[in-house]
């Protein structure tokens, strides 16, 4: 594409050096690409869905990955069907190469970043907020107003990435009080709670007061006043303020979660997680005003730290099923009666932390001969079911038995065929 808009002269209407141009229609390129490479995802299930015959799947399949879908009529309706407009970050930003910018430090000590302009060896220069110079290639963003200056770091030169990791096997569960609960009934990231809460109740206040404004800006259009309107949306209707405040609390959130994952990685040879791939609903009570989105959006930020932390620091990331961690006891197996940030087990007598007790049973689930990642729900309570029905009877079973433990292992579905059979005989 680069090529034919070099011969047909295209490139000239963009008024800009080839060098800027030619990255941001690689920038493009990658988005398209991106977003096709998810589409393919969903039309991959449709062909299964559509056929169980192995021939025919092959068949599309193979088309599909070749990018021929264009001549099969279901997969050409399908990846239509998927592949919807994409989102282009192009529009507000451009890249700089590593041999296209400098920077230098003025008399005050000032950082200024200079890049190249419209005009020939004309240099635009940037007052940057950092005394640390950018390196390597740029992407100058330009939002609200200002210029963000982004470029990638060698993970392995950080400071914290230094710190060795320590030498224990460590269970975490993942909240919203705090980021992370260890089993040994360590907090981490105890501010995080305090971060999302204060942040729902100001976007709410906020929100209630823009569409007050909101409302009085229609009725003046509608009585004509579109001069106040106008003068209303354009005042007090802005977004750059508010996306600005957005971004702050964002990276607030992130480094405190960064933080707890490091704190983790400080004692942990191996971490063992929960599996985010599923999620159980109504697994946590989030408090009233915590917004869903941020909820689910800082989950995930949490798992991206765990994994990125255990990368830098050298430490093991275990991901194992956590189906029932958070209701069950995590001494006799039983579910438990759970109450708030309290877990009650009739059976021991015992009220437990609830985040440290599912922190525990996180990383009982790393050795656990009968639960394996991909388990399903059901058979998770099954089986925890039969663990304690055998406690009761006294049969001669020993769970960390050595003997027992091989014969597990040659028969994986050993307690799963016993209850079986117990739901035929009732
Ligand atoms: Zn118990």
């Amino acid at each position: 594409m680069r090529d034919r808009w070099l011969v047909d002269g295209t490139h000239v209407r963009f008024g800009v050096l080839a060098n800027a141009w030619k990255e941001t229609v690689r920038d493009a390129m990658a988005d398209i690409a991106t977003n096709l490479a998810s589409a393919k995802v969903q039309v991959r299930r449709a062909v299964f869905r559509r056929t169980g015959d192995p021939g025919e799947r092959k068949r599309m399949l193979a088309a599909l990955a070749a990018d021929r879908w264009a001549g099969d009529p279901f997969l050409a309706r399908q990846t239509r069907k998927h592949w919807k407009r994409g989102r282009n970050r192009t529009h507000d930003q451009i890249v700089v190469r590593a041999d296209q910018h400098n920077t230098v430090t003025d008399g005050r000590g000032r950082l200024w970043l200079a890049v190249p302009g419209l005009e020939r060896r004309q240099m635009v220069r940037i007052p940057l907020s950092t005394t640390v110079a950018p390196t390597g290639t740029l992407r100058l963003i330009l939002r609200g107003g200002r210029v963000e200056v982004h470029y990638q770091i060698d993970a392995s030169q950080m400071r914290s990435s230094q710190r060795p990791c320590g030498d224990a096997t460590v269970g975490v569960d993942k909240g919203y009080t705090e980021a992370l609960t260890d089993s040994d009934g360590v907090r981490h990231g105890s501010r995080l709670g305090e971060l999302l809460t204060s942040e729902s109740d100001r976007l709410k206040e906020r929100n209630r007061r823009r569409a007050k404004l909101r409302s009085i800006a229609n009725t003046a259009a509608l009585r004509g006043d579109h001069a106040k309107a106008r003068r209303i949306t354009v005042n007090n209707l802005g977004t750059v303020k508010r996306d600005r405040r957005a971004a702050r609390h964002r990276a607030r959130v992130r480094t405190e979660i960064f933080t707890a994952a490091d704190r983790v990685a400080d004692k942990a040879a191996t971490v063992v997680a929960e599996d985010l791939t599923k999620s159980f609903a109504g697994r946590r009570t989030l408090g009233r005003n915590v917004d869903r989105r941020l909820a689910a959006w800082t989950k995930g930020v949490t798992a991206e730290a765990l994994t990125s932390v255990s990368e830098r620091r050298g430490s093991a990331l275990v991901h194992v099923n956590a189906a029932y961690t958070s209701q069950a006891c995590h001494r006799c197996g039983r579910l438990g009666r759970r109450n708030g940030d309290r877990l009650h087990c009739t059976s021991c007598g015992v009220v437990w932390q609830a985040d440290v007790n599912a922190a525990i049973n996180i990383l009982q689930r790393a050795g656990d001969p009968d639960i394996a990642l991909h388990t399903p729900h059901h058979a998770v309570r099954q089986i925890l079911q039969d663990r304690t029905d055998r406690h009761r009877t006294r049969l001669p079973v020993q769970d960390s038995s050595p003997a027992t433990t091989e014969r597990r292992a040659r028969h994986p579905n050993r307690s799963l065929m016993s209850n079986s059979r117990k739901q035929v005989d009732r």
